[in-house]
């Protein structure tokens, strides 16, 4: 293949899960795969988006196809080809669908014509593969001009938007008239929230399904205490002799051990924080809403009204090569270390801004991992937010969250029961205070953590995701 590039996807056993939603769960889970197995008979659950790594999307089908493989689905994943200037409208595509600006370049014919370009060749190779009654699932606005021609050689296509805004602006109507035209004829459409279900899309042709985490992948199975410890030294996380054995390990998606070797890219001005200092982590791509910024002035804030607090804030996100559909984050960054470097010698002492490498997707996981079981507080201070992955993340590891009250956090957390909600994420003083109820009350930050894990356990682990796709394809291929 020139364009697409076909991801290797596992086999996993759907049913480890038995071991957290219980046995009678599991039960009725294997009879639905294997229903679904019986109807397809063969054919191909495709699934098709822009990057294999960094961000929630590849986050999901990392894991969900192997376990749909597991019980005999033949679920396949490929990844588009486009060049950076691809890229670059696909991003304010992206920003456009939240309801932002973005970088405020435009999004009319020139654009169009470079989106249908790349999106041609992609499509041509595409429809080479798939063969009619195969089910196409597209993801995201990066691949909707797939979704004529997969429609006119027989494939069932399912349009998945992973992103969206509660309100519609001047910027949600232009990022839907942009897209609409790519989706008159596809017969169904997902979302994350029914808030995000535009005008654009037949509201009876849209199904809601949540997203979810694999509480055994590498980002999130269990780690003792000791592996966070020297996950943490190893990558120049955490201060402390080297560790003993140097490598430390974690298990790999297909159970095989794996090993954090490499070590992550840290601007700070001193040392990296003892195993005792209270850390308080966002671990995001470098996007301007993650509001990483705002983070580091909230950050500030709390530091002037708490001046007894010896907690330290770690920003933690991608290095900004590795992400490639995201050509923004090189520029984020720059941005975050400019406003670092402004902020006065007392704040900027307690801050690091960490890039993780990339190169092993697993390995970044195990890091990601790692850093967010040894947080004290972890914090999602979004200004816009699809769902929130890294948010269901740290629910599971029963951590005490500060997220704002945008997009999925607000499916997620429960305000005072399961983590805190910013009702205003733009205000540096909520934050503040936030930040001093969960790193001065201990208790009340681990009851909100042990209701956040039992939350998640309820709804947004995977096995409930595969269940409402096999339903869906049920309904639809009659
Ligand atoms: N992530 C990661 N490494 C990083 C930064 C982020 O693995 O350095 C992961 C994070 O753990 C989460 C996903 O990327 O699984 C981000 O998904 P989310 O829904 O939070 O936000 P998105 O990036 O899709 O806007």
């Amino acid at each position: 293949m020139v364009h697409l590039t076909e991801v290797q996807v596992g086999v996993l056993p759907l049913k480890r899960f038995a071991k957290v939603i219980g046995r009678e769960q599991m039960r009725e889970a294997l009879k639905t795969g294997a229903k679904l197995r019986r109807r397809l008979a063969g054919r191909v659950v495709w699934n098709v988006n822009s990057t294999a790594v960094g961000g929630g999307v590849a986050e999901l089908l990392q894991s969900l196809l192997c376990y749909a493989r597991s019980v005999g689905i033949d679920a396949r994943w490929v990844v588009i080809r486009g060049q950076l200037e691809f890229f670059k409208i696909t991003k304010r595509l992206h920003h456009a669908l939240h309801g932002a600006t973005g970088d405020g370049t435009e999004l009319g014919e020139r654009e169009r014509q470079i989106y249908e370009e790349t999106l041609r060749e992609n499509t041509l190779e595409m429809a080479s593969l798939v063969r009619p009654g195969d089910i196409v699932l597209l993801h995201d606005p990066q691949t909707a001009a797939l979704a004529p021609e997969l429609v006119r050689a027989g494939a069932l296509v399912i349009w998945r938007c992973h992103i969206g805004y509660d309100a519609s602006n001047e910027e949600t109507e232009r990022g839907w008239a942009f897209l609409a035209p790519y989706l008159e004829d596809v017969p169904a459409f997902v979302f994350s929230r029914s808030a995000y279900v535009p005008e654009y899309c037949d509201h009876g042709k849209t199904t809601i399904i949540e997203p979810s985490i694999d509480a055994f992948s590498p980002k999130n199975q269990e780690l003792p205490e000791a592996a966070v410890h020297t996950i943490l030294v190893q990558t120049g996380l955490v201060d402390g002799p080297p560790p003993s054995p140097p490598n430390p390990s974690f298990t790999r998606e297909d159970g095989s051990p794996g090993r954090v070797t490499r070590r992550a890219d840290v601007i700070r001005l001193g040392r990296a924080p003892s195993w005792d200092t209270p850390l308080i982590v966002q671990v995001s791509r470098w996007d301007p809403l993650k509001d990483p910024i705002g983070v580091m002035r909230g950050f500030a804030a709390w530091m002037q009204g708490d001046s007894k607090g010896s907690a330290e804030l770690l920003l933690a996100g991608p290095e900004v090569s590795g992400v490639t559909d995201d050509p923004e984050g090189a520029i984020i960054f720059a941005q975050v270390e400019k406003a670092w470097r402004e902020l006065p010698d007392a704040v900027r002492d307690r801050i690091h801004l960490v890039s993780l490498p990339t190169a092993d997707v697993a390995e970044n996981a195990a890091i990601v991992n790692a850093l967010q079981r040894h947080a004290t507080v972890v914090v999602q201070k979004s200004l816009r937010e699809g769902f929130g992955l890294t948010v269901t993340e740290a629910m599971w590891k029963s951590r005490p969250l500060l997220a704002s009250a945008v997009g999925g956090i607000q499916e997620q957390i429960e305000d005072g029961v399961s983590g805190i909600l910013l009702k205003d994420p733009t205000n540096v003083e909520e934050f503040s205070h936030g930040l001093s109820r969960l790193l001065g009350d201990a208790s009340y930050a681990r009851r909100l953590g042990e209701a956040a894990r039992e939350r998640v356990r309820e709804r947004y682990l995977g096995v409930r995701h595969l269940l409402a796709y096999a339903r869906l394809i049920e309904a639809l291929d009659r």
